[in-house]
């Protein structure tokens, strides 16, 4: 019997950061590929997560830079926030983004599918009314916000709606404690809008090295966001008004807008996985191997939707990495261990490598550093904004293991040191490189002596 030669060499579900990097890839290696997407193309960075999550920062951060103006011995009539104006603003630009990705997979020969993409058994899948046949299929298809975390919640606003806003709401709850609910509830401050925080856990960002959450709440409070550490509510009931939040001690409270940010699930839901013998797990997401390979031959997963590190560049590093193993040279695992991240509240915070409480719980001796200082920008301006960095050395190689920053410009800087860090730079190195003045960076460089050290003996 002869076996039909497929219509592609690659089918890629999901036409979102992940998928179109994979994609492009492939194709450049000569293979023929095709990508199909059931909504715009760009995926929820582009669209509905990072990049109109940093316009809205960049908005709300000039509530700052107007105070710092006039201190500065700028003079300037009252300044009002347009919601209306940013939301048409922010519209054009993704739709800019969304022409330029959807040109860059027509430049690389990768041909768009619009519809939504179901599975129909190995190697065959349907979108629309068509039918195509692939020899490897990656499944790339993100996640979406959590719905059913809290009775009730269904229908409260995500990130979603909230970056859709013609309108500021005149107050915000704020549930959840981890990225979005603490940028958002930062943004909504500096907007005016009086807001309160309710999370599980005594202080937000859990995962986070410990310095960076106790600052993150300081510096939350100072913006006026009220915090409620365990203060989640049990369940939620939409009102005519607004909603009616249940706590766990039975109060109720009224409030006229709620932010649902407890989280994202995979977008697993409808993708004929069954039909290639694939089972999702407790997380709604696709198991994978370290190369993004699930169980079933010829289907592939990366990004979101294995839910192991939720962030775009990851993804778009497995893509790449997935797409040479399987069109090129190939072999290539990406490593996840060291990922550097950012929480854009404000100040914003820049992270890489592991917690302190991570590293005390192992039993290798650790040399802290740290540094707190308010910025000459703030000491100048009357603010109260204080930078804080941690540097975490291994005292047996002296190698710098983890960088953590709360201040300005955190993201920026630390990924300048992840460089340094993928290097396996040593505290020695950081000694003897030259301080860059004035700058808070430099920081950085001039930590001398550690404020503690976690021995082993300490630990145990
Ligand atoms: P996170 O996983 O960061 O945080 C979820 C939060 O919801 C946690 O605080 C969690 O609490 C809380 N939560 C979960 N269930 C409940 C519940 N039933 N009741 C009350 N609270 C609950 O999710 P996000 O939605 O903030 O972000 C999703 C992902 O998107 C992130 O993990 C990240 O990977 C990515 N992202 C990245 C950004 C960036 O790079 N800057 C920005 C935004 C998102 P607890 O800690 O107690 O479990």
């Amino acid at each position: 019997m002869i076996t039909p030669t497929p219509d592609l060499d690659l089918l890629v579900i999901g036409a979102g950061s992940g998928g179109v990097a994979a994609s492009r890839r492939a194709a450049l290696l000569g293979a023929r590929v095709a990508i199909a997407e059931g909504r715009r193309v760009g995926g929820t960075c582009v669209l509905r997560g990072c990049v109109p999550k940093k316009l809205l920062m960049y908005a709300a951060e000039a509530a700052d830079d107007l105070e710092a103006a006039r201190a500065f011995g700028w003079d300037m009539a009252d300044a009002r926030f347009d919601m209306a104006r940013w939301a048409t603003a922010k519209a054009a630009e993704t739709s800019r983004l969304e022409q330029v990705y959807r040109r860059m997979l027509a430049d690389a020969h990768v041909e768009l599918i619009e519809g939504r993409a179901r599975l129909e058994g190995p190697g065959r899948v349907r979108i629309g009314d068509r039918v195509v046949t692939a020899r490897e299929v990656i499944i790339a298809t993100g996640s979406s916000p959590v719905r059913d975390s809290i009775p009730g919640v269904a229908d409260a606003a995500t990130s979603d709606e909230l970056l859709d806003l013609q309108r500021l709401p005149a107050q915000a709850t704020v549930v959840g404690g981890g990225y979005i609910a603490v940028e958002f509830a930062s943004m909504l401050a500096r907007f005016g809008v009086p807001v309160e925080l309710r999370y599980r856990d005594r202080l937000p960002l859990r995962g986070f090295d410990p310095l960076l959450r106790t600052a993150a709440a300081e510096e939350l409070a100072a913006a006026g966001v009220a915090l409620h550490p365990g203060g989640a509510p049990a369940s939620v009931q939409r009102k005519p008004d607004g909603w009616m939040l249940t706590l766990a001690d039975g109060r109720s409270l009224h409030t006229p807008w709620l932010l649902n940010a407890t989280g994202r699930r995979p977008n697993t839901v409808g993708l004929g996985l069954d039909t290639v013998g694939i089972t999702v797990d407790t997380s709604h997401a696709i198991p994978v191997d370290a190369h993004g390979h699930t169980a079933a031959p010829g289907v592939h997963a990366i990004g979101d939707v294995t839910n192991r590190v939720n962030l775009t560049p990851v993804a778009i590093a497995e893509g790449r990495a997935l797409a040479d193993t399987l069109f090129g040279a190939g072999g290539r695992a990406v490593d996840l261990s060291r990922v550097a991240s950012a929480v854009f509240m404000l100040p914003p915070i820049g992270s890489v490598g592991p917690t302190e409480d991570l590293l005390a719980s192992s039993d290798r001796p650790i040399r802290v550093y740290e540094a707190a200082f308010r910025p000459m920008k703030q000491a100048f301006a009357g603010g109260t904004q204080r930078t804080r960095m941690k540097l975490l050395v291994d005292d047996a190689s002296d190698q710098v293991l983890a960088v953590h920053m709360i201040g300005a410009d955190a993201p920026e800087i630390v990924q300048s040191l992840a460089v340094a860090l993928t290097a396996g730079a040593t505290k020695a190195d950081f000694d003897r490189t030259l301080a860059v003045h004035p700058t808070a960076a430099e920081e950085f460089v001039l930590m001398r002596e550690p404020a503690r050290r976690l021995t082993a003996a300490a630990v145990s």
